[in-house]
């Protein structure tokens, strides 16, 4: 029985680079989820496709045992021109891999094809191969169509590319990774009308341009100076003439933060703020607070455990704080004890979600041996 998994990598980086040239956006992963589920077959995994949408989970069996433990890796592209230039570059105008999803796609099969011969675990070992990770909530969508009542499992890790760290070196951490994730609008409604005459219309650019530094002060002066918590205002439209005064200013943002009690804060502070400026200009507010994905919370015990399993593939590393970012994981997380992990890819390329961002493949073998190392542990 082969025990390395050098004799994959050649056929791993082809199949990362084919992924990458034919980039998929969320719920729309036909063909990446139609290699994926041939590749599992042609391993030997019993697959089931369509779970969520696109999404996949190959099931591997060895033993008796009647442990189980699930894996993810998300499969989703971005709208985003590449500017890369590589050989490998997109096929497809405005949609790229600028997050690395197509090398946690490879690495999670290639854990898969190495543990399909090995079988060096003992229980069930569930693949999970999700659609729409960014903003749409591929994971919530899997969770939703009863992912774990058909799957059940005791424990699900998933990983994340992470340019900040050197390549192949792993970091988590117990408790929040990655922040809860909201978007606002609010839009000031005045009358309109002649930019000469603004004593008789509410002037809703200038009430927006109040707004903008009111929101900007709700973090330093409504949150406790312990918590951690950002609100970015990133959109402002209104208005198409110089001698106008618009009848309507729109405003838009994200809010990140860590715990339910600071974001009911911010929520509540943010609504506030917007009808108190509506009163004071004579403008009415229309305010929408989407939470749209929660903060991704490791089980203390979860992060515990791959931190010393990691430990034994690669560097592992206690991460000091979450980051900012926000990540579906955390529906899986809710419903099943886990971790997300960040797997260091080297700061040679890009930021993720830049337009010369491409994942680093020299981290594939670390990311397969992660996998096994977590399946072959909890199985
Ligand atoms: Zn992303
Ligand atoms: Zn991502």
């Amino acid at each position: 029985m082969p025990d390395s998994i050098a004799d994959l990598l050649p056929s791993l980086v082809d199949f990362r680079r084919d992924l990458h040239a034919h980039p998929e956006l969320g719920f729309k992963e036909h063909r990446t989820a139609a290699r994926i589920a041939a590749a599992l077959r042609e391993a030997g995994l019993e697959v089931h496709e369509g779970i969520g949408g696109t999404g996949i989970v190959g099931v591997l069996k060895a033993g008796s045992s009647g442990r189980a433990i699930a894996l993810r890796a998300d499969m989703d592209a971005l709208p985003i021109q590449e500017q890369t230039g590589l050989p490998h570059a997109s096929c497809h105008a405005g949609v790229f891999h600028g997050c690395g999803h197509d090398g946690h796609s490879t690495m999670l099969l290639g854990a898969a094809r190495h543990l399909a011969r090995t079988r060096r675990f003992d229980g069930t070992i569930h693949f999970i191969f999700q659609p729409a990770e960014e903003g749409l909530g591929g994971a919530r969508a899997m969770v939703q169509d009863g992912l774990f009542q058909r799957f059940p499992s005791q424990r699900v890790f998933a990983l994340h590319n992470w340019p900040d760290l050197p390549a192949g070196t792993v970091a988590t951490r117990p408790g929040p990774i990655m922040a809860a994730a909201d978007k606002f609008e609010i839009t000031l409604r005045g009358k309109g009308g002649h930019a000469a005459m603004p004593h008789v219309t509410p002037d809703a650019v200038l009430a927006a341009s109040d707004l903008v530094g009111q929101l900007n002060s709700i973090i330093s002066r409504r949150i406790p100076p312990t918590s951690s918590a950002v609100l970015s205002v990133t959109r402002i439209q209104g208005g198409h003439a110089h001698n106008v005064l618009p009848a309507a200013v729109t405003l838009g943002g994200t809010v990140r933060s860590f715990d339910p009690p600071v974001q009911d804060t911010i929520e509540a502070a943010l609504r506030q703020v917007a009808a108190g400026v509506a009163l004071a200009s004579g403008t009415e507010a229309d305010i929408t607070y989407d939470r749209y994905y929660p903060a991704t919370i490791n089980d203390a015990e979860a992060a515990e455990e791959a931190l010393r399993i990691a430990a034994g593939v690669c560097t592992s590393v206690r991460a000091p704080e979450p980051a900012f970012t926000s990540e579906d994981f955390a529906f899986m997380l809710q419903a099943c004890k886990g971790a997300y992990l960040w797997l260091g890819q080297g700061g040679a390329s890009a930021p993720l979600h830049h337009p010369h961002y491409d994942f680093n493949d020299a981290i594939i073998p670390t990311g397969v041996s992660l996998f096994c190392a977590l399946a072959e542990s909890r199985s």
